[in-house]
């Protein structure tokens, strides 16, 4: 499938299936990575170890997964979080009360939380604003902003932002770039090579891709960074299980199959959406009509299975579409195989306020799908139908 966006370079699949992997770096020579389950490990003396003491501060199946991790965004450290909230709460901690964070205004709901009622509660101010708007980026960053964070595309509006014109401004002001990657995966954007200092994701998505781990990762190149980090994840606690790790492993080996199909699928999705006559309008980077097509060209690989779009009508006409799809599951979260659809102002959005919902354009018209692995023809089907449904009410 032609898409016209940058031509992926070669290697990626071979680093998510063996980065990490050596089969000789267990004495069994295992080919899968074992599960350790141990708490703690034997000492050759009192404080004298090889690698590990404890499993929260390290863990060799969350090991094998961390380098795995960083091979797939060409980076030198990964470190595995609890959960995707769980690595943004680890870098938000980089900063000091009193430090400033300029944020993308429409961020995945719980970033937003965490920033308003949490962050905000320990002395640390933020600025909220359209990333899509440069002039604006730039006027939001104060003597005391230490840390920028966007997410692209935008959820739920998929507004695509420019990172390497970010990545610019913040170079200069010296503040730091997070971009939240959740949406993408490092197989169709990687960051990093855009001047990101760090990459946030959500394993819980298209990562694992399987909806049956919760987990996160932060991706960088920075040892300083990396080191601080590394305590934060350790001090505070917020690791992942082994088993857990083992199963996101697992699921990165096909991370590059899966995400030529959710692709492919989102866009035939898309493109029916955007024919239809109960559509007001569709929100998807890898189509034309989208307003920053061209930058999603410019700066990624390709374009995955979510995306929103506007329906007639209102709540009424949202609640029978979403009731009446029979396939595509309603339910929060996005990513894995099986196509999901949901309502962003009542369930992901909800803990966003009313008036900056309002003002971001998340009303009850506003549908979030996630399109998955299933034949594209009994999508389709389904999406006709249910808004078939929604127009004869
Ligand atoms: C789901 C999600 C998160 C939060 O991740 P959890 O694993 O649920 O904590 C952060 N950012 C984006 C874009 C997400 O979709």
């Amino acid at each position: 499938m032609t898409t016209g966006f940058k031509k992926q370079p070669k290697g990626f699949a071979t680093k998510a299936i063996h980065a990490g992997q050596n089969p000789l770096q267990w004495s069994s020579k295992s080919i899968v990575p074992p599960i350790y389950l141990s708490t703690t490990y034997k000492q050759d003396g009192p404080g004298e170890y090889e690698s590990y003491d404890y499993s929260r501060s390290g863990n060799p199946t969350r090991t094998v997964l961390e380098k795995c991790l960083a091979a797939l965004d060409g980076a030198e450290y990964g470190l595995a979080f609890a959960s995707g909230l769980g690595a943004t709460t680890a870098i938000f901690s980089l900063l000091n009360a009193g430090d400033h964070l300029v944020v993308g205004d429409d961020v995945y709901g719980g970033t937003s939380r965490l920033i308003r009622q949490i962050m905000s509660r320990l002395g640390i101010e933020h600025t909220f604003v359209d990333a899509t708007d440069l002039a604006a980026v730039g006027s939001a960053i104060q003597a005391n902003t230490k840390l920028v964070w966007v997410e692209s595309p935008t959820n739920p509006l998929m507004k695509v932002v420019d990172i390497i014109k970010i990545s610019q401004i913040c170079n200069k002001n010296k503040v730091l770039l997070a971009v939240d990657n959740t949406f993408l995966t490092p197989y169709f954007q990687r960051p990093l090579e855009l001047g990101a200092d760090m990459v946030c994701y959500s394993l819980t998505k298209y990562m694992n891709g399987h909806s049956d781990v919760v987990m996160g990762a932060i991706i960088l190149n920075s040892e300083d960074l990396y080191n601080r980090l590394k305590f934060l994840q350790n001090s505070m606690g917020i690791v992942p299980s082994p088993f857990d790790c083992y199963q996101v492993n697992r699921g990165l080996k096909t991370l590059h199959i899966r995400m030529e199909l959710h692709q492919k699928n989102s866009i035939a999705v898309a493109k029916f959406l955007e024919g239809h006559p109960f559509v007001e309008k569709v929100m998807h980077p890898a189509l034309p009509s989208h307003p920053q097509h061209q930058i999603a060209l410019k700066q990624t690989y390709g374009y995955s299975g979510v995306f929103s779009f506007y329906i007639k009508g209102g709540l009424e006409q949202s609640k029978a579409f979403l009731q009446n799809l029979k396939i595509i599951a309603l339910a929060e979260s996005l990513g894995g195989y099986e196509s999901l659809a949901e309502l962003p102002e009542v369930m992901t959005h909800a803990s966003i306020p009313e008036e900056i919902r309002k003002k971001l354009g998340i009303n009850a018209a506003l549908i979030r799908l996630s399109i998955g692995l299933e034949d594209i023809d009994d999508l389709i089907q389904d999406v006709e139908n249910a808004l078939s449904k929604a127009m004869n009410l």
